[in-house]
């Protein structure tokens, strides 16, 4: 008899944007006249951009060659894209990392959810609250988290809230925790960690030898120029943390996938009789038994992002999306309700009116407005009495759905 990882059952039944795509349904079927407008999921709406698309073309053309034809690449990904990377993402921020410390991915969401496979299960976990569901799903899985509680509390979880309270800086945890979870920019808050209090998490890692899984997904959505992008702008930063990166929103690759992982060599962790084991030849060893490599023609697409007009037209992109936020960020405000991020991310997290629960609220704007938005609850305890938005919509969309909003809340 093979028996099941009754850890799979604790996980809560449905993944949030599956409930939330069961609402709207309910909806649907009882209002079919009404057009509803989505700024709930945060998938991109823009297509790739030229220099993306050429690029593709020239690695299709090239696999139909006997010259040009690739079958299985190496699993950390091409040097080619692996040596842009550096140049264009790193160096330029006085980082100096070696190629083989940099491991091409088919998307963060992969890595961020499998990394937790290098450590032991019996290691305690910290999460900012609220938080990509991603990160602690993955750790349930194996039955690190322990259970969930009614409030959606894992049991052996330490949550650090992120509130308007304490203006979303998570407070250093009051013990210490053996692995820490950050993801900034944020998901789902927009809010974002200056120099200084990044600076405190390293430090905190340093100090009580705590390992941090760093997700820079948005990074490229930052405005502000002294806001780090990457967590290894700290100094200390490569012996305490892995870091993870996206092309999906830098560069509309959700359904192209591509993005990678940095693994620094000088980064250990210990065995139980303290002998200290690199983590680099760790995932480079657990890479080459479960991942086969990010495709050719993906590795190819991500290079031409790094070129001038890649660099350019990928700018010119997230500006588009990032005038969408701050038109939501202007409306939201100008009616009175409290707004945070979309300054430097692509996400508008704003307090719900009068107290009412997210997925109160959520029901409200889907009838009032048919306005779809992510309940912020659905991101952890602390996202409670709060919605996201997403920027990612067309400006027609962003348009209309702002006109229906402003329209509703004033009646
Ligand atoms: N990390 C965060 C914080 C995200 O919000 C997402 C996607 O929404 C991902 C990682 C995963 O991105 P992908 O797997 O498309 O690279």
């Amino acid at each position: 008899m093979a028996l099941v990882n009754e850890h799979f059952l604790k996980l809560p039944g449905n993944y949030l944007f599956a409930d939330i795509a069961k609402r709207v349904n309910v909806f649907r079927t009882t209002r079919r006249q009404a057009g509803l407008i989505s700024l709930g999921i945060g998938d991109v709406t823009q297509p790739l951009c030229p220099a993306v698309i050429e690029a593709m073309h020239r690695a299709c053309d090239e696999m139909g060659t006997d010259e040009g034809f690739r079958g299985y690449g190496p699993e950390q990904g091409y040097d080619f894209l692996r040596e842009a990377i550096l140049k264009n993402d790193f160096l330029p921020r006085g980082i100096h990392l070696d190629i083989d410390e940099v491991f091409i991915n088919d998307g963060a969401k992969s890595d961020t959810g499998n990394i937790q496979e290098l450590i032991r299960w019996d290691n305690s976990v910290g999460v900012t609250d609220p938080i990509y569901p991603v990160y602690l799903d993955s750790n349930a899985m194996i039955g690190r988290a322990g259970t969930k509680d009614d409030e959606g509390r894992w049991s052996n979880v330490v949550y650090l809230p992120c509130t308007a309270e304490n203006g979303f800086v998570p407070a250093l945890p009051d013990r210490r925790v053996d692995v820490i979870y950050l993801c900034y920019p944020n998901n789902p808050t927009g809010t974002v960690l200056t120099k200084d209090e990044l600076r405190k998490w390293v430090n905190y890692a340093l100090k009580n030898d705590t390992l941090i899984f760093f997700d820079a997904a948005y990074e490229a959505y930052i405005q502000n120029p002294d806001i780090p992008h990457s967590i290894y702008e700290i100094r200390g930063a490569r012996k305490c943390a892995i870091e993870f990166h996206s092309y999906s929103k830098t560069a509309g690759f959700t359904g192209v996938r591509c993005g990678y992982t940095i693994v620094p060599k000088d980064l250990t962790a210990a065995t139980l009789q303290g002998e200290r084991i690199p983590l680099n030849p760790l995932w480079l060893r657990r890479q080459s038994t479960k991942f086969n490599g990010t495709s050719y023609l993906s590795q190819r697409a991500a290079e031409a992002i790094y070129t001038p007009e890649g660099k350019s037209q990928v700018k010119e992109t997230i500006a588009y999306y990032m005038q969408n936020a701050s038109r939501l960020l202007d409306t939201l405000r100008g009616l009175g309700l409290e707004v945070y991020g979309g300054e430097n991310a692509p996400y508008v997290w704003m307090r719900t009116p009068d107290g009412v629960s997210s997925w109160q609220f959520f029901e409200q704007m889907l009838y009032g407005a048919q306005v779809v938005c992510t309940p912020g609850v659905g991101f952890g305890p602390s996202g409670e009495g709060y919605v996201r938005f997403t920027a990612f919509g067309s400006h027609e969309q962003t348009e209309e759905a702002i006109e229906r909003i402003e329209k509703w809340m004033k009646r």
